[in-house]
C-alpha cells in the first residue's frame, strides 16, 4: 500500500476497504504524477479584447482569441465509456468542449449544428474520431419541428440508440430596447432555445432506457437577467424551469434531467450579435475572476452529469461563472 492511501484511510481502513481503494486507483496518485496547481485567474485570456464581429451564428475557428474547448487539455477516464450522445450545437462553444469530453471518456457522439458551421464541426468530428470514438455529423436548422425529429432518428440509427441527450443549442441577440425586437427576432429566440428541446425530447424519450441523462444549457441570465437580453434571458429562465419539472416527471422512469449555467464564456455566440461591442472589449471583466470563461471550463460539469456515479443528481443546475450570477 502507497504512503497516500496510508495516509487517506490511516487505521480505521480494514482489508476490504484497502484492496477496493487499490482497485480504484487511488494507489496511482504517488509523488511523480501530481497535477500541478492551477491559478484560475491567470489561466485564460482576461479582456480588453479586441473589436470583432461575424454574422449569425459565427465560427469559434475565427475567434481572437480562439476559444479553448479543452482540445489539448482535456484528459478522460472512461467515465462514459460505450455510452451514446447526442449534442446540439456541438461545433463550437460548451457543446464542443462536451463532445471533445464525452469521446475522451469512450462516448461515440452526434453533433448537430446549423449548416453554415461546417468548419467548425469537422473539426469536431476529427477530435472525436481522434478519440477513438464514433463522431457523426447532422446538419440541420432546429426552428424546424420535423427536422428536430429526424435529428433524433438519425443519431439512433447511427449510433445504434441513445444514452444522452444534451440540449445546448441556442440564440442570443442583444437589443437595447424591447422596442428593437421583430416578431421574427423573438419567435427565432424561442423557437431556437424553447421549442427545439421540447420536439427533440419528445422524440428521443422513447429511446432513453434508465440510466439515460439529459442534459439542459440554461444561463445566469436565468437568474439575473440583463436588460439587453430581454427574450433570450426568459427562454433560460423557462430552460431552468424544464429541467426542475421534467427531471420530476422522468424520475420514475430511471431518466435523470439536469442543466449547467454558464456566466459569460468565451464563445461564437458573443461575437456574432450575442453581445454589444462595449461588452465584448470588456467581457467578464466584472466577475471576482476578472475574466471570460472558456467552454473548456465546464466541459467537467457535462460529463458529471451524463455519467453513473452522479446518479442521485437530477433536477440540479451546476452553475459555473467565475464568481458572479447563480446559481
Ligand atoms: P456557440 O455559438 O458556440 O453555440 C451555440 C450553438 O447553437 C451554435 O454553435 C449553433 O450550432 C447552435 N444553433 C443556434 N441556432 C441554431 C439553429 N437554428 N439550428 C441549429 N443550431 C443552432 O455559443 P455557446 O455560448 O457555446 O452557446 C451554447 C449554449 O450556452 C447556448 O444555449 C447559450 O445560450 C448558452 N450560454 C452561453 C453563455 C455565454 O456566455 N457564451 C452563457 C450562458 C449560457
Ligand atoms: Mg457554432
Amino acid at each position: 500500500m502507497d504512503r497516500e492511501v496510508r495516509e487517506l484511510g490511516g487505521a480505521r481502513m480494514g482489508a476490504a476497504h484497502k484492496d477496493r481503494a487499490h482497485a480504484a486507483g487511488w494507489g496511482a496518485r504517488d509523488a511523480h504524477c501530481q497535477v500541478p496547481l492551477e491559478d484560475p485567474r491567470e489561466k485564460h485570456p482576461k479582456p480588453p479584447f479586441q473589436k470583432q464581429s461575424q454574422p449569425w451564428p459565427g465560427l469559434a475557428c475565427k475567434m481572437e482569441p480562439r476559444p479553448d474547448h479543452g482540445e489539448t487539455s482535456y484528459r478522460g477516464s472512461g467515465r462514459l465509456q460505450g455510452r451514446r450522445a447526442l449534442i446540439t450545437g456541438g461545433d463550437s462553444g460548451m457543446g464542443r468542449a462536451a463532445a471533445i469530453a464525452f469521446a475522451r471518456e469512450g462516448a461515440d457522439v452526434a453533433i448537430n449544428y446549423y449548416p453554415t458551421e461546417e468548419p467548425d464541426a469537422a473539426e469536431v468530428i476529427d477530435l472525436i474520431e481522434a478519440a477513438g470514438r464514433r463522431g457523426v455529423a447532422i446538419p440541420g436548422d432546429l426552428r424546424d419541428e420535423a427536422f428536430c425529429q429526424t435529428l433524433v432518428q438519425q443519431t439512433v440509427k447511427a449510433l445504434g440508440g441513445l444514452d444522452i441527450v444534451v440540449c445546448n443549442a441556442g440564440r442570443q441577440q442583444t437589443h437595447d430596447s424591447i422596442l428593437d425586437i421583430t416578431s421574427e427576432d423573438f419567435d427565432a429566440t424561442m423557437k431556437t432555445n424553447i421549442y427545439a428541446p421540447f420536439w427533440i425530447l419528445k422524440a428521443a424519450l422513447p429511446h432513453l432506457a434508465p440510466g439515460s441523462a439529459i442534459i439542459a444549457t440554461t444561463s445566469e441570465q436565468a437568474y439575473d437577467p440583463s436588460p439587453d437580453l430581454y427574450d433570450y434571458a426568459q427562454t433560460k429562465a423557462a430552460t431552468m424551469n424544464y429541467v426542475k419539472s421534467l427531471s420530476k416527471q422522468l424520475a420514475s422512469k430511471g431518466i435523470r434531467v439536469n442543466g449547467v449555467a454558464p456566466g459569460p464564456i468565451w464563445t461564437a455566440l458573443q461575437v456574432s450579435g450575442g453581445a454589444s461591442m462595449e461588452k465584448l472589449e470588456t467581457f467578464g471583466g466584472h466577475t471576482p475572476m476578472g475574466r471570460p470563461g472558456q467552454p473548456a471550463e465546464l466541459a467537467s460539469l457535462y460529463v458529471q452529469f451524463a455519467a453513473a456515479d452522479a446518479s442521485y443528481a437530477t433536477g440540479q443546475i451546476y452553475g459555473s461563472s467565475g464568481g458572479a450570477g447563480q446559481p
